[in-house]
């Protein structure tokens, strides 16, 4: 009998741990979904204000007659204006990305046409930087997603290969078949990566601390996204990396059937 009163009472204490912790799991939830929401409304805000610093400037610009001091102080703004463009582009794909309710296509994508898209959109820029980007692999790797953030996806990957290829190089980006999924390697020989940091680059706002790569432009925010994007295709990313030799960022995604 005692042993059944005991078993009871322990019984009763359980059952209030698992209401107090289901209530504490709702309530981070409520925190998570405010803070989701916050990011998107202040991101959509600043939109507006944002374009119209944009074309006002660039209409000014236009102005004949302008002395130097004003030319440049037009540039420095329109300079700023883009750094607020880009971080409040990223903000609201980052919510958009995480958030559950939004919907995610599942189209057959081709990934080789994203990728050789994103050939064509940086290839040139990356050249200028003395950076060789170089498609390979598999010419049919499709996959059940969506177009638009698939190609955000490689977009920011061979972005930042490219970005953190200072010295020049080659970006090779490579598909390959096999077992059920996709592998979308972005391979650089650029700056890499220390190898205590390679599990914190996913996070928001995480940006590096060694000074080669704080010596270029960025919101921390690219690989939260690129990370975001691929979960929601029920993916994973990987990454692999030699300070001083170069990175490779590959992503996992299931084949279609
Ligand atoms: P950022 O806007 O800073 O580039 P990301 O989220 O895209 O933000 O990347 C986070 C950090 O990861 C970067 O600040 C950089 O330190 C590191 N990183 C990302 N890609 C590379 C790469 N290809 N080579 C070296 N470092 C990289």
């Amino acid at each position: 009998a005692i042993d059944m009163g005991h078993d009871l009472g322990r019984a009763v204490l359980d059952t209030r741990l698992l209401e107090r912790e289901r209530r504490l799991v709702a309530e981070l939830q409520a925190v998570d979904r405010y803070r989701a929401q916050l990011v998107s409304t202040v991101a959509h805000e600043l939109r507006t204000p944002l374009s119209a610093i944009v074309g006002h400037s660039e209409l000014a610009l236009d102005r004949d007659g302008l002395d130097a001091g004003t030319r440049d102080a037009l540039t420095a703004v329109q300079r700023s204006a883009g750094r607020i463009d880009g971080l409040v582009r990223d903000l609201l794909a980052l919510s958009r990305a995480g958030d559950p309710q939004a919907e995610v296509e599942r189209l057959p994508v081709d990934l080789r046409a994203v990728v050789d898209d994103v050939h064509d959109l940086l290839g040139l820029a990356a050249a200028e930087q003395g950076v060789e980007l170089v498609v390979e692999g598999d010419p049919a790797a499709v996959v059940p997603g969506d177009a638009t953030l698939l190609d955000r996806v490689v977009q920011n990957l061979v972005g930042n290969a490219v970005k953190y290829s200072p010295g020049g190089g080659r970006v090779t980006v490579s598909l390959r078949r096999g077992g059920g999924e996709v592998a979308l390697a972005v391979a650089d020989e650029g700056i890499g990566i220390a190898a205590d940091e390679l599990d914190r680059l996913f996070g928001e706002f995480y940006r590096s601390g060694d000074p080669a790569a704080r010596a270029q432009p960025g919101t921390g925010l690219g690989l939260a996204i690129v990370e975001r994007i691929v979960a929601r295709h029920g993916g994973r990313v990987t990454v692999t990396s030699q300070p001083g030799r170069g990175s490779t960022f590959t992503v996992h995604l299931p084949a279609a059937a």
